[in-house]
């Protein structure tokens, strides 16, 4: 089953002033339950392809369909739910809530859905489990290293039962040992709860 299905995908910043043609003409095609890597040098559109997969950013020309449903049509407010019920993002900077501990970080998504309180405690122990953090449940984002962040950033973005994972460059910031321990638990959850994976990097091999 066709998951991600994006045509003729252009993005052109300034289109008026100085003209940056980010992204052109690109086509994507991810079957669900894929585990995708997107790489290419620093500049080269990643992060804005990405955004337009995860529907942040509009395409200049393209159509993208997310699981059948073409989100470059939607209004703003229903973007904004499709996004919320379909899509997990990770980014390179964790971009966790620094006054929020492991796990007020993961369960804000699913207070915002109305989830109630024990299912969603439950909930939020479950995923900091996959992602190895159940002894960090706890502690804020300061007391955590990048590694740790990072895993707290992806048991967020899988608390809404996402279809996909939009992870933008996430081992960017972590040293070889914890960019290798971060996608080998991408790997797992991809393989173990099908969640489909699309993530760049800029580097060819992971060292
Ligand atoms: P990557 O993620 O591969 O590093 P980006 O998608 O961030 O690449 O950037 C692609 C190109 O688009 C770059 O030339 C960048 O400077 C430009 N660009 C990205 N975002 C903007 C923006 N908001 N306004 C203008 N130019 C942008
Ligand atoms: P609130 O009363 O605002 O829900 P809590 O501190 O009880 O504040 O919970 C904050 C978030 O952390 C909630 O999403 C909750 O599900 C989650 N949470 C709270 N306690 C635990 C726990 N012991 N184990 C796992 N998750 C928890």
């Amino acid at each position: 089953k066709t998951i991600i299905d994006a045509h003729n995908v252009s993005k052109t910043f300034n289109p008026k002033t100085i003209p940056v043609h980010a992204v052109q003409n690109v086509h994507v095609h991810i079957e669900e339950g894929e585990f995708v890597a997107l790489v290419g040098p620093s500049g080269s559109g990643k992060s804005t392809l990405l955004n337009m997969m995860g529907g942040l950013d509009e395409p200049t020309e393209g159509t993208v369909f997310i699981d059948g449903i073409q989100i470059t049509t939607l209004s703003e407010n229903k973007l904004i739910d499709f996004r919320l019920h379909n899509i997990g993002f990770v980014f390179q900077a964790f971009n966790l809530i620094p006054v929020l501990t492991a796990k007020e970080n993961v369960g804000f998504v699913l207070q915002l859905q109305h989830m109630p309180k024990n299912d969603r405690k439950k909930r939020v122990l479950s995923l900091l489990e996959d992602v190895g953090l159940e002894d960090k449940i706890n502690s804020k984002p300061s007391e955590l290293s990048g590694g740790q962040q990072q895993r707290v950033a992806v048991a967020r973005a899988l608390a809404s039962k996402p279809k996909i994972i939009l992870a933008d460059e996430p081992t960017a910031n972590l040293d070889s040992k914890s960019a290798a321990n971060l996608l080998d638990i991408m790997a797992k959850l991809n393989k173990e709860e099908k969640i489909t994976f699309l993530f760049s990097t800029h580097d060819q091999e992971s060292d």
